[in-house]
């Protein structure tokens, strides 16, 4: 009855029993961030006629030889065009961006040229084609220069505004209702009385979702009897996913699970061998995944980080779901329990072309402090009990979405 996965194999689990969203089309800025639906064909050749690179003169490359004196019969700013044509052994006066006129076939920069007279004089040798961007040499009509899975960074963003496209079909970012569980909680912007605390992993975990670029929905806090746990629970089931915080572990209050049972959710398991974040609960309804996350803070955001950030970032499309974990050298000897996969937070420093892993503060998961100081997470393996100073180690980097 009780399985309780490793931390790899809990991640799969996850990542396997959620699927991609519908798509919308949104204006152009709103796209950034975000998963490309739709192949985009290019509707003209970029650039999109031949101009100039340099401020300079538009030349034929054979009239150009040293000290040869070519009339300059033209002038053609950026956004301008030819009103004369050229013939041979003249020069017209270009600036970078002009369309190149088709009788020209190379560019002489200002600082290579001397004006005089209506005249300009060529200094060093001139090869044909230079300075010139040709029509279609970035893109051609026609091609296909965007396809569907295509992350839009502002890189993607500029060809499309190149495209003329002021909107994207993009990949629907998720509703994530968070629920915070718990007697003790007050709500932020209330005075915390004897034995209350701040709701704090709410907003967290709201900072979280939209740092992966999905949509938090605060539902605030269900106390700690069953009335109250249906009541929002039910409510956050019918968002694209729900994360609670709290109220999974063995208390006797804690009824997190028992609610999600009754409120249909499957339970696919409510254990993973890591540390901190053992009490995880992930089960599912209807395509609603559901994250039941535990009530410590770090273990809150660090189970948020491995678990939920990933299944977000898979609903939204995105092909790389799990940070790129990199080897670093850790700074302090290190004891675990063998079988177990442990998280440790830690500060990482590159120094001498290797990267160091200091631990950012004691590793006790109510202590946000050590979370603040830390960039990285090392992800010290099950199999392995002790670890000493100077040792290999897998790291990824904290923080928001790494694109
Ligand atoms: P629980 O899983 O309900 O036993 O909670 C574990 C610990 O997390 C307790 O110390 C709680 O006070 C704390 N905690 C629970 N919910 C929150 C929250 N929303 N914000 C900050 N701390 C919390
Ligand atoms: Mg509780």
């Amino acid at each position: 009855m009780d399985f309780i996965p490793a931390f790899e194999e809990a991640r799969r689990i996850i990542l396997d029993s959620v699927t991609e969203l519908d798509t919308e089309n949104v204006e152009l800025l709103e796209s950034r961030g975000r998963v490309l639906a739709r192949d985009v064909v290019a509707p003209w050749n970029l650039p999109r006629f031949s101009n100039s690179a340099m401020d300079g003169y538009a030349v034929r490359a054979e009239d150009c030889r040293e000290g040869r004196a070519l009339p300059i019969i033209d002038y053609i700013a950026a956004g301008g065009r030819a009103t004369k044509s050229l013939s041979p052994g003249t020069a017209i006066k270009i600036m970078t961006g002009a369309p190149v006129p088709d009788a020209c076939d190379s560019v002489v920069p200002i600082e290579h040229a001397q004006e005089q007279d209506g005249a300009v004089r060529v200094s060093g040798v001139v090869t044909q084609g230079q300075h010139v961007r040709h029509a279609g040499e970035d893109v051609r009509e026609g091609e296909t220069i965007l396809s569907t899975g295509r992350l839009l960074r502002p890189y993607e963003i500029n060809m499309l505004a190149c495209c003329g496209q002021s909107h994207a079909w993009v990949v629907r970012r998720p509703r994530v209702a968070i629920v915070a569980t718990g007697d003790e909680l007050v709500a932020l912007g209330e005075n915390p009385g004897a034995g209350q605390i701040v709701n704090s992993n709410a907003y967290s975990l709201a900072a979280a979702v939209c740092a992966v670029g999905a949509v938090p929905v605060l539902l605030g806090i269900a106390r700690d009897n069953l009335a109250s746990h249906r009541e929002i629970l039910s409510e956050g089931l019918k968002a694209d996913a729900l994360i609670t915080s709290a109220g999974v572990s063995v208390g006797d209050r804690d009824l997190v699970r028992e609610v999600l049972q009754e409120l249909g959710v499957e339970l696919i398991f409510w254990r993973v061998n890591v540390k901190p974040g053992k009490a995880m609960t992930f089960g599912k309804r209807k395509g609603v995944p559901v994250f039941a996350l535990p009530g410590n803070p770090v273990s809150s955001m660090l189970t948020f980080e491995e678990f939920a950030a990933p299944a977000l970032l898979k609903m939204m499309g995105h092909k790389q779901t799990v940070k790129t974990m990199f080897p670093a050298s850790l700074q302090s000897d290190l004891r675990k329990r063998k079988g177990q996969t442990l998280l440790v937070r830690v500060r990482l420093e590159y120094v001498n072309g290797k990267y160091l892993a200091w631990s950012a503060g004691k590793q006790d998961t109510g202590l946000v402090r050590t979370m603040m100081e830390a960039n990285a997470i090392a992800v010290l393996s099950e199999d392995r009990e002790t670890f000493a100073a100077g040792d290999e180690v897998l790291v990824h980097l904290l923080g928001g979405a790494e694109f």
